[in-house]
C-alpha cells in the first residue's frame, strides 16, 4: 500500500515548509530564499537549522539533519511516511489517494472509520463530564485531585453515564462499527455501552488517533478500578504508550521520556511540568513500547518500582539498551506514594522533578538498594551488602561495566575486589555476539518495526571529496561562473560523482533527492543551503575548480605513465606532456593565469577521457 506518486509530489511541492517549520521554529530570513532558526533536533543557542524556501528542503549545519517538508514532519510529530502525508494534505488542499493493494488502502480506510467513532465518543464523554447534571460526581471527584478545567481539556477527560446506551445512541454508529471499536456490544437488537458511570481517560496513539479509554471507577462505583476495553483493530496494547500523543514533542527536544503505570502518573509530570511521560495501558513494558520510545528519545527513565519486577525485568532491559542503544534509568520516587497523588502539591511536584533529575542508571540504582538495605558500618552488614549489590552486577551483559561497578561495591563495602571477583561467575551471556556490527542489527529491526516507520534505505557509505564538493556547491550557486568547464570525469569519489549527476540532470534536480541515497541527498542539501564564500583579494572564483582538474590532470597523468613505464619509447614521448602537465598545474596556484591553465588542462583531459572511452590509439598529445 502506498500513496500515489502525483499526490507525494504535489505535496512537496506545495506544502510551504518556511511557514511549516514556523509551527515549531522561530525561522529569520537570512538572504534570498533562505532562512535559519535553533534547531528542533540538537540543543543550540545560535542558529545553525537552515530552510530554503525555494529548493523546499532543511539541513541543520551543526547535527547534520537534512530533508524535504515530509521527512520534517515525520521528525516533529513522530509520524510514519503515510501519517507525514496525512498531515500534510489537508494543508496543501488535496485529498490523499492510496495506490497498490486495495487492502491495504481499505485496511486504513476502516482504520480511520473506527477511530473517527471513538473521537466522537471522545467528544461525547468530555461533553457530559463539562455539563451533565449526572457528572456532578465526577466533577467533585476530579476537583478533589486538584484537576481543573484547562487539565480536563488537555486530556479530554470525559464521563461516562451511568446508563444503558447514551453512548451508543449518540453516536449512532452502523452495530458492526460500533462493537468493532470496543465501546459496546450488540444485545439482540440493542446497542449496549461499555463504559457506565466512570470517569474517561481517552488513549490516542502516537498520532493522536483516539484508539481507546481507560475508565476509572467512581468512589463507590463497580469494580475494578480500571476498566480498559479489550483488543481491537486499533487498540493493541503492547504498541500503545498512553500520553505519547502529547509527550513526544517534549521527548524529542529533552532527548528523555518517562514512563509511569498510569493515566494520572502521566497527568502528574505534565502538572510537574515534565510533558515527557508516557504510560503502558496495563500491560509490562515490552519490546514494542521500547521501539515505539526510541523514536523519540534514547534515555527513557521508569517513574515506577522497577526493582519489584526482578530479574527477568533486569535482564530485558539490559538487552533492550543493547539492542536498541537506549539508556534506561529510574527516578527515585518516595515510597508508597504515585507520581499522580505526588503531583497534587507543589513541593510533590518538585520531588518528582527532582526524582526524574536525580534518575540513575538501572543497575546502579538497584545497587544502591541494595547497599541501602544493609548496615555499611559494621562487618556483618558490609559483608551481606556486597554480596547482594554483588548478584546484581553477575546479571550484567557488559564485562567492563561490570567490573565498574565490582570496584565500586568493593570501595562501598571496604572488601577487597579480589574477593568479590569470583562472585561475577554468571551463566554466558545470551546477547553477545547475537548482533551485527554497528548499525547493522538496527536495519534488521526496523524491517519489523513499529507500523512500519520509515529509516529511510539502507545505503553503504559512499566516498565524498571535499574540493569536488565545492565546485558542486559554485554550480548550485553560480552556475554561470562554471560555464562550459565542468564535466563528470571531474569526480573522482562516488559520492560526489553521483550528486554531480543529480545536479547536472535539470534544473529540477531537487525533485528527484528522494530516490538518492541519504548521504549524497543530505549533501546537496548542505551545498545549496551554505553560504558561498566570497573569494578574497582578487582570487578567482575558479579556484576550487582549478584544485580539481590538477588533482584530475595528476592522476591521468600518472596512468599514462604507468602504462607506459614497461615501453621504453613510449615512456620517452611522453616527456614533453609530463613536463606541460607540471607547468599547467603550477600555474592552477597563480590567479592571473589560472583560468587559462584550467581551460587548458580541461582541453587535454576531454581529449584523454574521450580516447579511453573510443579508439585505443593514445590521444594524449599536447595542444601547443
Ligand atoms: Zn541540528
Amino acid at each position: 500500500m502506498g500513496i500515489h506518486e502525483d499526490d507525494i509530489e504535489k505535496v512537496r511541492n506545495d506544502a510551504d515548509i518556511v511557514a511549516i517549520v514556523s509551527q515549531y521554529v522561530a525561522l529569520k530570513k537570512t538572504g534570498g530564499q533562505n532562512w535559519s532558526g535553533l534547531c528542533p533536533f540538537h540543543n543550540e543557542k545560535t542558529p545553525s537549522f537552515s530552510v530554503s524556501a525555494d529548493k523546499g528542503f532543511y539541513y541543520c549545519f551543526g547535527c547534520q539533519q537534512s530533508g524535504d517538508v515530509i521527512r520534517f514532519v515525520q521528525e516533529l510529530e513522530g509520524l510514519d511516511f503515510p501519517g507525514a502525508m496525512e498531515w500534510l494534505a489537508p494543508k496543501v488542499g488535496i485529498a490523499l489517494r492510496y495506490t497498490g493493494g486495495e487492502a491495504g488502502g481499505q485496511k486504513r480506510a476502516y482504520r480511520k472509520k473506527l477511530t473517527d467513532v471513538i473521537d466522537n465518543a471522545v467528544d461525547f464523554y468530555n461533553d457530559r463530564l463539562l455539563t451533565a447534571p449526572d457528572a456532578g460526581q465526577a466533577r467533585g471527584y476530579l476537583r478533589s485531585r486538584g484537576y481543573d478545567k484547562e487539565i480536563v481539556q488537555q486530556f479530554r477527560l470525559g464521563y461516562s453515564p451511568d446508563d444503558w446506551d447514551q453512548l451508543a445512541q449518540h453516536l449512532g454508529a452502523p452495530a458492526s462499527d460500533f462493537e468493532a471499536t470496543g465501546l459496546g456490544s450488540n444485545k439482540g437488537q440493542r446497542q449496549q455501552d461499555f463504559f457506565r458511570g466512570r470517569v474517561m481517560f481517552p488513549i490516542f496513539d502516537a498520532n493522536g488517533a483516539a484508539v481507546s479509554f481507560g475508565g476509572r471507577q467512581m468512589p463507590g462505583g463497580q469494580p475494578p478500578k480500571y476498566l480498559n476495553t479489550s483488543e481491537t483493530e486499533v487498540y493493541k496494547k503492547s504498541h500503545l504508550l498512553y500520553g505519547l500523543n502529547w509527550a513526544k514533542r517534549d521527548a524529542v527536544s529533552s532527548g528523555e521520556i518517562i514512563v509511569c503505570e498510569g493515566y494520572t502518573d502521566v497527568i502528574g509530570f505534565f502538572r510537574a511540568e515534565l510533558p515527557r511521560a508516557v504510560a503502558t495501558c496495563g500491560t509490562a513494558l515490552t519490546e514494542d513500547h521500547v521501539k515505539l520510545m526510541k523514536r523519540f528519545a534514547p534515555k527513557v527513565v521508569l517513574a515506577f518500582d522497577a526493582d519489584g519486577a526482578g530479574r527477568s525485568a533486569a535482564d530485558r532491559f539490559y538487552e533492550w539498551e543493547k539492542r536498541y542503544e537506549i539508556e534506561v534509568f529510574v527516578a527515585d520516587l518516595p515510597d508508597g506514594v504515585d507520581p499522580g497523588d505526588l503531583s497534587a502539591t507543589e513541593e510533590g511536584r518538585e520531588d518528582l522533578r527532582a526524582a526524574v533529575t536525580g534518575a540513575l542508571p538501572f543497575l546502579k540504582y538497584r545497587i544502591e538498594r541494595a547497599l541501602g538495605s544493609e548496615d555499611l558500618s559494621v562487618p556483618e552488614g558490609r559483608a551481606k551488602a556486597a554480596e547482594k549489590a554483588m548478584a546484581l552486577v553477575a546479571e550484567h551483559p557488559n564485562e567492563l561495566l561490570r567490573d565498574q561497578y565490582l570496584m565500586e561495591v568493593a570501595s562501598r563495602t571496604r572488601t577487597d575486589p579480589d574477593r568479590l571477583r569470583p562472585m561475577l561467575r554468571r551463566s554466558p551471556d545470551p546477547y553477545e555476539g547475537r548482533f551485527g556490527p554497528e548499525g547493522g542489527y538496527q536495519r534488521e529491526f526496523s524491517a519489523e518495526s513499529v507500523d512500519n516507520y520509515d529509516e529511510g534505505p539502507a545505503v553503504p557509505s559512499l566516498k565524498f571529496d571535499r574540493r569536488e564538493a565545492e565546485v558542486i556547491k559554485i554550480l548550485i550557486h553560480r552556475p554561470a561562473d562554471l560555464e562550459g568547464r565542468v564535466f563528470d570525469f571531474l569526480f573522482d569519489a562516488p559520492g560526489t560523482r553521483r550528486a554531480y549527476e543529480v545536479v547536472a540532470s535539470g534544473p529540477d534536480w531537487v525533485g528527484r533527492l528522494d530516490n538518492e541515497p541519504e548521504q549524497v541527498a543530505s549533501l546537496l542539501r548542505r551545498l545549496s543551503l551554505e553560504p558561498l564564500e566570497e573569494s578574497d583579494e582578487g582570487s578567482s572564483p575558479l579556484e576550487d575548480l582549478g584544485w580539481v582538474v590538477g588533482d584530475v590532470a595528476n592522476r591521468v597523468l600518472r596512468d599514462v605513465l604507468g602504462q607506459a613505464a614497461a615501453d621504453r619509447e613510449h615512456y620517452k614521448a611522453i616527456q614533453p606532456l609530463v613536463q606541460w602537465t607540471k607547468l599547467r598545474t603550477e600555474e592552477l596556484s597563480d590567479a592571473s593565469q589560472r583560468v587559462g591553465a584550467i581551460d587548458a588542462l580541461l582541453a587535454w583531459l576531454q581529449g584523454h577521457f574521450v580516447s579511453e572511452h573510443g579508439d585505443q590509439g593514445g590521444g594524449d598529445g599536447v595542444d601547443a
